[in-house]
Parts: structure tokens; C-alpha cells; sequence
């Protein structure tokens, strides 16, 4: 079932265009993500879904009622947004119990539900601790469980990540996940960390410029990109200029030419096309192999290798290709070394060239 639904929502600022005219529907218990680079519009959309912005044109439907104009407070969907900060002169308890205060909840109900929470977040022991002496991520738990306190039907975080190192961000990730999941409840998200996005989300919306640029699974939008900017923002990739000739063969530059799968989504023949292929779909093979087709000569030119994993540079003469390997599948690569770089035609995928500016 569709819980959220937006029809043409659009909000402008002065002549700035912030989201221009977006339809999507968030289908129930799902955790969606909203990704995109600085400016896409992310936060204003998420801000006129929570109610603390209103749209300049357009319709916000939730469980079948139009909610476009109607006021955040009565709303009912829990936030965690960096402009609404955790109460600092209150404890974790505290500021957990305070939507329940606001909604006058019974004294016992409420201490019942807090304690339930803090055990949630694995937090019971800091009930009477001010929120000022807890680390970034206990407080990012403790926001979580003042949105979810209330038992909101639709779940809003704005970054709610972003302040955390690395480490504790990764582990955050997977916490907030299980307990979404656990919880089943509807979650939207904003960031614009497409690792966060691929690890956390059932759905991706990919945001560009106000706009919905692609929706999907993770993992479909990775291999199926719609455009440059799709594949470009999602992952790592092999990004290159080519000519296709319209019967499953492309020019590279340098002027090879290589066999690419037919797919459902083949641009028209011509040459504003891109050909993307995901590093690890790159093999990189000793120079005395034979050379089939699709196989190309290179050099290697740059090793990142951290021990699990390696990150091959190989220049083909005309562009440079990276091959993500391991250590184990290509032992002895060193600098300056020739190699044959194979790119298999199914992992060759052809899109559209991004739009000049
Ligand atoms: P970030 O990741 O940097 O937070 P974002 O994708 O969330 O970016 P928004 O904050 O939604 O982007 O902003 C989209 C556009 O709207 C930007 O160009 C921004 O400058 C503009 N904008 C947002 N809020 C306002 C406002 N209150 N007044 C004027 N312009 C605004």
C-alpha cells in the first residue's frame, strides 16, 4: 500500500526553482532515501513532506487525505532534523518523553513508554544523564527515539548522520536500519552519502537539480542507470565517450572497437553516448593471454592497494580504465606492467550523455 504520495510538488524561491514538479509514492514500511548533491533540492522536499515548508504548487497526499497545507504539528510524523536539536537542559529521558508531555499523556504511559525506548536504543542506563554528556552518536540515538516516541506513522531524518566519524556513522547505519525494519515503519531519509543510501534504503530517489533524476532498488539503479548522472553519482565508474553503431558495437576513443549486449534501455545510434562499466566488471588479465575481442592493452599506471582490496589504474592509450581486483586475483601487478583490460560486453552499459551546461 502507498501511505505518501506527492503530485507535482514544486517550491520556488524567488526566481530559485529548489523542487520542480515531483510525483512519488512511498509504499508502506519502506525506508526511502533521497540522494543527491549539495543543492538538489533534498531538504526543501523533505521539509514540505514534514510540514515546515509549504509547497508552491502541487499536493501532498498521506493514507488518502491531503495534507499539502496542513501544519506540521499536526502532522504526526516523527523528525529528526538538524534545526530541531535535543533539548539541552534536559536529560535523555526527558527529552524522549516530551512529545508524549505535549500530548498529554498519562504520567505512568509515559514513563513506560520511555524506558521501553532507552532499552531500543540500548540507552537505559543513561535515562537521568544530560544530553550534553553524550556522545555524537548516543545523541543522534536519543533524537531517534524522541521521533519515534510518539509512534508517528511516517518517520522524516535530514542527515541524521552527518555530524558522526566514520566508524560510528557505518555502525549508526545498520542500527537505524534494524530498527526501522523492526519497527516497520514508513522512513524517509536525506543524504547525499550514496554509500549510506545503497547500504540503508529499500528505494533510492535520485535527485537533480529539484528534480527526480531516477527511482529504484539500490542495486538497479547501480546497474541500470538512467543517465551520466545517475551512473556518475552512484558508485564508482568507468565513464567513456563513444560512438555505437547501432548494431551492438561501440568506438572508444582511441578508436577500438568493442562489442556491448543489447539491453531493453539502448540509446539511438550516435555520439552523445557514454559507455559505463563498474570497475569491478573490469578483468585485468596478464599481457601474454591471448587478445580476444573486448580484451584491450594497457598499462598499469597507478595501484591502490590496501590489503583487501586493490584499485588498478590502466591507461589504454586514448583514456584510462580502473579495475577494482584483490590482491589474490592479481598477484604481482606492479607499476608500468602491461596488461590486457577485458571488458566483458554484458557489463557494458550505454546511457545517455549528461546535458551541457
Ligand atoms: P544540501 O545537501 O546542501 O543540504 P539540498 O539538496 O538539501 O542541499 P536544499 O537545501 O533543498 O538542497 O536547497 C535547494 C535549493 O533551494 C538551493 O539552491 C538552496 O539555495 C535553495 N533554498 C533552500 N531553502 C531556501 C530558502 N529558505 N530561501 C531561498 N533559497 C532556498
Amino acid at each position: 500500500m502507498t501511505h505518501l504520495t506527492l503530485q507535482a510538488v514544486t517550491r520556488r524561491f524567488g526566481a530559485a526553482q529548489a523542487v520542480d514538479s515531483v510525483d512519488l509514492s512511498v509504499p508502506d514500511g519502506k525506508l526511502v532515501c533521497f540522494l543527491g548533491p549539495s543543492g538538489c533540492g533534498k531538504t526543501t522536499l523533505l521539509r514540505m513532506i514534514a510540514g515546515l515548508e509549504t509547497p508552491t504548487s502541487g499536493s501532498i497526499h498521506f493514507a488518502g487525505r491531503d495534507i499539502t497545507r496542513l501544519p506540521a504539528n499536526q502532522r504526526d510524523f516523527g523528525m529528526v532534523f538538524q534545526s530541531l536539536a535535543l533539548f539541552p537542559h534536559m536529560t535523555v529521558a526527558q527529552n524522549v518523553a516530551y512529545p508524549l508531555k505535549l500530548r498529554k499523556t498519562a504520567r505512568d504511559q509515559q514513563t513506560r513508554r520511555v524506558a521501553e525506548l532507552l532499552e531500543l536504543i540500548q540507552l537505559p542506563h543513561m535515562a537521568n544523564r544530560p544530553v550534553t554528556q553524550l556522545s555524537g552518536g548516543q545523541r543522534q540515538r536519543v533524537a531517534i527515539a524522541r521521533a519515534i516516541a510518539s509512534q508517528p506513522k511516517l518517520l522524516l531524518l535530514d542527515e541524521p548522520l552527518s555530524a558522526l566519524d566514520a566508524k560510528l556513522r557505518e555502525a549508526m547505519q545498520m542500527e537505524i536500519r534494524l530498527l526501522q525494519q523492526r519497527l516497520g515503519i514508513t522512513t524517509i531519509m536525506v543524504t547525499h552519502d550514496q554509500r549510506e543510501a545503497m547500504t540503508m534504503a529499500d528505494e533510492i530517489v535520485v535527485m537533480e537539480k529539484g528534480r527526480i533524476a531516477q527511482v529504484g532498488k539500490p542495486l538497479d539503479i547501480y546497474r541500470d542507470p538512467v543517465s551520466e548522472f545517475v551512473a556518475d553519482f552512484i558508485g564508482l565508474g568507468n565513464i567513456l565517450p563513444v560512438t555505437y553503431d547501432g548494431a551492438g558495437g561501440v568506438n572508444l576513443p582511441g578508436g577500438r572497437r568493442i562489442s556491448v549486449a543489447q539491453t531493453a534501455r539502448m540509446p539511438a545510434s550516435g555520439s552523445d553516448i557514454r559507455l559505463l562499466i563498474r570497475p569491478e566488471d573490469v578483468c585485468v588479465k596478464p599481457a601474454s593471454d591471448s587478445a580476444a575481442p573486448n580484451r584491450l592493452a594497457g598499462t598499469v599506471t597507478f595501484i591502490r592497494d590496501v590489503g583487501a582490496s586493490l584499485e588498478a589504474t590502466i591507461d589504454c592509450a586514448g583514456f584510462t580504465l580502473t579495475a577494482a581486483t584483490t590482491p589474490r586475483e592479481t598477484p604481482g601487478l606492479t607499476l608500468g606492467m602491461p596488461v590486457l583490460a577485458e571488458l566483458p560486453s554484458h557489463a557494458c552499459k550505454l546511457i545517455a550523455a549528461r546535458a551541457a551546461h
